[in-house]
């Protein structure tokens, strides 16, 4: 999976493009977005990137745990 950035929430900190440039970008808009390029994000990038989503401080990322409930989801729970 991919980190997401819901837009909605993200109020431009630039927390997570200063902690992960390479996976978020403040864009033209002041808001955050995901340049990670690829289908699966892993590694040390992901790692990134949950660091990136317990730290935002309005919950707009989601990386490991959206992984989770597709998980849950996809065996019924
Ligand atoms: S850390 Fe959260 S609120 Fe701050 S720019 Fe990133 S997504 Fe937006």
């Amino acid at each position: 999976m991919k980190p997401y950035v819901d837009r909605e929430l993200c109020m431009g900190c630039k927390a997570c493009a200063i902690h992960c440039p390479d996976i978020f970008k403040i864009d033209s808009q002041g808001l955050s977005e995901v340049i990670f390029q690829g289908d699966n994000i892993t590694g040390t990038a992901l790692k990134c990137a949950q660091q990136a989503e317990e730290a935002c401080p309005t919950g707009a990322i989601r990386a490991q745990k959206a992984v989770n409930l597709m998980d849950d989801h996809s065996r019924g729970v």
